[in-house]
């Protein structure tokens, strides 16, 4: 049984051991919160870290992700755009047709990434030097970003015909998936809406570009990619040049089952007949609408544009077999399994230089 709790007599003693202990209280509290106690004063000589004082406010930004609209009225809504290029080499006309676009420059920032090869650093050169011009214009963009390469480019030559050997694929596209992920991880912000993916290479497109790829209000859209040439005649004509937007067959469904996991099933090569429906040679069937919508699979990724949500949801470009697929329709894939479509515009068409 407990004993009840009743008034208790103290003893003398125990005064003087209160007092004491009070007394000591009273001195350690002051010591702790007194401002310019002795122990701050001789810190502040000693540690090379200044204390933080009160007065100064550290910076601190917010952002609501989802007051960030992505909608089909980007110009209206004043919708930030981040345009993304890896360049290995410069192309004047890319340039020219890139300051031509009449989406409102104050809202775009480009987001470029080189490698660090006798190319690249010539590509750099030209690059700045039109950055510079451009940036001391009438209508400058709002940011522009500039990065080299941390890794080796895997092929000595960008000569179309070595880039576009199967053997060199897996290598050379994985380093374009890294250079990809680089640029983009360290460019997308809290508040871009949009991320359009552009090719250096990509000479010509309608300046409308931006607005209309984004009217569509997709998650993932690609125009059609051609190249503009001349033939035999001497007449000037055009071609498709980017077999990576594509529908998926069971050819090569029942092809990709039967691979090991490191392989790769790519589009464009005799050596691996896929029988998928290409965006390349879908504009054949209706050449008037430029609205036509199909949904893709894959994506080719020299111009692209595609929902910040989509990348910030962890879409990226495997540099790696996904699904036997590598780079931008491994992006596509991967963006499919975390919920969103790709979609194509097979008769709107951008054109890649012709070397
Ligand atoms: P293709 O048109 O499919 O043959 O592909 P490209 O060789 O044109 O490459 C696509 C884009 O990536 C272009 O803008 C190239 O300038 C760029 N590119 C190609 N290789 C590299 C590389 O190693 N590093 C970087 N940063 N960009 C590259
Ligand atoms: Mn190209």
């Amino acid at each position: 049984m407990a004993r009840p709790m009743g008034p208790v007599r103290l003893r003398r003693t125990n005064y003087v051991t209160l007092s004491i202990g009070a007394a000591l209280c009273i001195f350690i509290i002051y010591f702790l919160t007194s401002p310019g106690g002795h122990s701050r004063s001789t810190t502040k000589h000693s540690s090379p870290i200044p204390k933080p004082s009160h007065k100064v406010r550290r910076d601190v930004q917010r952002f609501d992700l989802n007051k960030v609209t992505i909608t089909n009225d980007p110009v209206g809504n004043k919708e930030k755009i981040l345009i993304l290029t890896p360049m290995a080499r410069f192309y004047q006309e890319y340039w020219d047709n890139l300051v031509k676009l009449n989406y409102p420059h104050e809202l775009i920032t480009l987001g470029f990434i080189l490698p660090k090869s006798k190319e690249g650093n010539a590509a750099t050169t030209a690059l700045q030097a039109q950055i510079t011009k451009t940036q001391k214009g009438a209508r400058p963009f709002r940011k522009v970003i500039i990065e080299r390469q941390d890794f080796e480019p895997p092929l000595a030559s960008q000569d179309e015909s070595e880039r576009h050997k199967l053997a060199n694929q897996k290598d050379r596209r994985a380093a374009m998936s890294k250079a990809r992920n680089s640029l983009l991880f360290t460019t997308l912000g809290p508040d871009t809406s949009w991320v359009l993916w552009l090719d250096a290479d990509i000479v010509e497109t309608p300046p409308t570009l931006i607005q209309d790829l984004a009217s569509h209000n997709k998650d993932l859209i690609v125009p059609n990619c051609f190249q503009r040439y001349t033939d035999d005649s001497g007449k000037l004509a055009e071609r498709a040049y980017d077999f990576n937007s594509w529908q998926d067959s069971n050819t090569a469904q029942e092809l990709a089952a039967t691979m090991g996991p490191e392989d790769l099933l790519l589009e464009g090569y005799e050596e691996l007949p896929t029988y998928r429906t290409l965006m390349a040679y879908m504009e054949l069937e209706d050449m008037n609408d430029v609205r036509a919508e199909v949904p893709l699979d894959g994506v080719g990724g020299t111009a692209l544009l595609v929902k910040a949500d989509v990348h910030r949801d962890g879409a990226m470009f495997p540099p790696f077999p996904f699904y036997h697929l590598i780079e931008t329709e491994g992006f596509a894939k991967m963006a499919r399994r975390l919920g969103w479509h790709a979609t194509g515009l097979p008769n709107y068409k951008v054109y890649h230089y012709n070397e």
